[in-house]
């Protein structure tokens, strides 16, 4: 098959006067200017049905004209840089309504040991040869530590747990755990759990899990829940200036996958710090919206440190997150009419808990709801829908004092919350990928009724909600392409479709990686649409989805990010993408200054500035 990608890349034109040589102040203007994108599927987004344009047109980081072709050339005609898309599709960059941006970081020096469709490890010698080739790429010494992440035993083919003889046999030298996919436990080969204390003397702790060699007490490796929880706090935390050096990374496993904002969806305070220390120090390249977490509130509530709805430096603290109840998957969402399974300690006729009072979150919702800080309520069971329904109403808020109450995940929920919904203004943000990865569990669990009425995007919509749909990573892939996908297909695992009526339309999907999350976020007049005046925040894709069939979806691929203007990823080699991280053009000139916060070219500000042409005097000026 023909590949788009390449074609793209070697067909990019780049016209104008680049690289300028004339230290001209009236032409470096234009050079820094205008690009203008054309040449293949151009989506707007900006209205209820898919709307094309010819040409958008970026300068100085956001979109200054969206239209046809021609009439772009005509109006910005001097050193306009022309990207032919080949055939490829724009659209504005994908929007991230919830996730967890610090799981980001924390997994950029852990290992994907999941199976497949998260990671590809199938059996055990495969998880073995991942941790392997990551010891060796990143020249791991003896001693040092190899975390894997997505491990799961129920989905490889020896369909049990591996033993810490096994990756002793690997790994002699260096200690091994990988975390299993329900966060809730590991195995630990004999290095780490010597380094965990955990041996053949160790008593297992109550309502925890030490697995045992047969006839033996040795430790096996598995440890889980209250054997555990001190095993997990006491794992080395990466130090700040080596999580200030992973900031590239983190963001990089979202602009990968076409996102130019992230969500870090439950933030505790030394994580706001240090986003707010990131974002001080440049190293944010996509917006970050936090989430501060409820559980902390006499930290931020009230301290001028923490100023919630702006942006600084690409960072914005933006609402107060509640977790009123647990996981639909977990049986730990707080439902009405009691599961058809026992709890997950075997409780009969069990109904989930919520993790606070009726009082106490009434008393939550009207402070916030005083100082005008946003809501996002994580909310799975339908009667912690009614508690938030309930709140909402005590605090008498409705829909036209726009507060954009989200309502994180919204799974179980009845048919009738939709109108309290309208009528509130609470605006759900979904989570369709539940219907592939726990869609037959659901079904099992909870009944046919209620799985099939999970994330009711279709229902949703004709009830005139705006939606948002997130992967809640690391829970699931930050992949917009597989969200898609789920929300058009609603297939599970073993093929089931898990309630056929509430598929949506790949425009509809599409909103909700967009313009959605822009509202819910108080976005929409930044982000989320090809409309002048907004962030020139694009993602290129190989194909249109309102073109592919739903089959096909899944196979779609981001190939070029761009937050404000600037490129900040791409699988293609582009003319002229030679920017650093902060965008600059080194083949044009260009570096980075901290104190003016642009790309500049240091002979151009030498003059302007008055200081010598010389590179030490570029980095003294500056520095911050
Ligand atoms: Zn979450």
């Amino acid at each position: 098959m023909f590949n788009k990608g390449v074609f793209f890349a070697t067909l990019i034109l780049l016209t104008g006067c680049e690289p300028v040589s004339i230290a001209d102040k009236e032409l470096v203007k234009q050079d820094n200017g205008y690009t203008v994108y054309f040449g293949g599927d151009i989506v707007t987004m900006s209205g209820e049905q898919a709307s094309y344009v010819e040409a958008v047109v970026e300068h100085n980081g956001k979109i200054v004209f969206v239209g046809n072709k021609k009439a772009a050339l005509r109006q910005y005609p001097a050193t306009l840089t022309q990207v032919d898309l080949q055939g490829s599709t724009l659209l504005p960059g994908f929007i991230d309504p919830h996730s967890h941006f610090m799981s980001a970081l924390m997994m950029v020096n852990q290992v994907n040991v999941a199976a497949p469709p998260v990671g590809t490890a199938t059996n055990i010698p495969q998880i073995i040869a991942k941790l392997t080739a990551y010891q060796q790429e990143q020249n791991i010494a003896d001693g040092g530590w190899l975390v894997g992440w997505g491990y799961d035993q129920e989905l490889i083919e020896e369909q049990r747990h591996i033993i810490k003889t096994e990756l002793d046999a690997a790994f002699p030298n260096h200690k091994v755990i990988l975390i299993h996919v329900s966060m809730h436990g590991a195995v630990l080969n004999s290095n780490a759990l010597a380094w965990a204390n955990i041996d053949k003397n160790t008593k297992t702790p109550k309502g925890g899990i030490i697995a045992r060699m047969p006839n033996s007490n040795e430790p096996a490796g598995l440890i889980m829940e209250m054997a555990y929880i001190p095993v997990f706090e006491k794992l080395p935390q990466p130090s700040e200036a080596e999580m200030l050096n992973l900031m590239a990374k983190a963001q990089k496993h979202y602009t990968s996958q076409g996102y130019t904002h992230a969500v870090e969806g439950f933030t505790h305070t030394k994580h706001i710090d240090f986003l707010l220390k990131a974002a001080q120090q440049d190293k944010l390249v996509i917006d970050i919206a936090a989430l501060a977490a409820f559980t902390e509130m006499d930290k931020w509530f009230d301290n001028p440190k923490y100023k919630f709805g702006e942006y600084h430096n690409k960072f914005k603290l933006h609402a107060c997150k509640i977790t009123l109840d647990g996981s639909p998957q977990g049986k730990t969402a707080f439902v009405s009419k009691p599961y058809l399974t026992t709890g997950p300690a075997g409780q009969h006729h069990w109904h989930g808990e919520s993790s606070i009072t009726q009082t106490q979150l009434d008393g939550l919702t009207k402070k916030m709801f005083t100082a005008n800080i946003p809501l996002q309520i994580h909310t799975n069971g339908d009667a912690a829908i009614d508690m938030m329904i309930k709140t909402v109403e005590q605090a008498g808020i409705t829909a036209k004092d726009d507060r954009r109450t989200v309502i994180v995940h919204s799974q179980f929920q009845r048919p009738e919350h939709l109108a309290k919904y309208v009528e509130l203004g609470l605006t759900p943000s979904y989570f369709t990928l539940h219907t592939y990865f726990w869609g037959d569990v659901h079904v099992k669990n909870i009944g046919k009724n209620q799985a099939y009425f999970i994330s009711p995007m279709k229902a949703a919509k004709s009830a005139g909600l705006i939606t948002s749909n997130h992967s809640d990573f690391n829970v699931t892939p930050l992949d917009p392409f597989f969200i898609i996908w789920s929300a058009m297909a609603r297939e599970s695992r073993s093929g089931a479709i898990i309630g056929a009526e509430q598929r949506i339309d790949a425009y509809s999907a599409l909103q909700a990686l967009t313009i959605g999350p822009a509202y819910q976020f108080f976005e929409e007049n930044r982000k989320g649409m090809l409309k002048e005046g907004l962030l020139a925040d694009f993602v290129i894709i190989e194909n249109n989805p309102l073109k592919q069939d739903v089959t096909e979806i899944k196979n779609n691929k981001v190939l070029t990010t761009i937050k404000e203007g600037k490129t900040v990823f791409s699988i293609l080699n582009l003319v002229g993408n030679d920017q650093d991280q902060h965008g600059c053009k080194n083949s044009a000139g260009y570096a980075w200054c901290s104190s003016t916060k642009r790309c500049e070219r240091p002979w151009l500000l030498a003059k302007e500035q008055k200081f010598a042409n010389e590179s030490a005097a570029f980095t003294e000026f500056c520095k911050n």
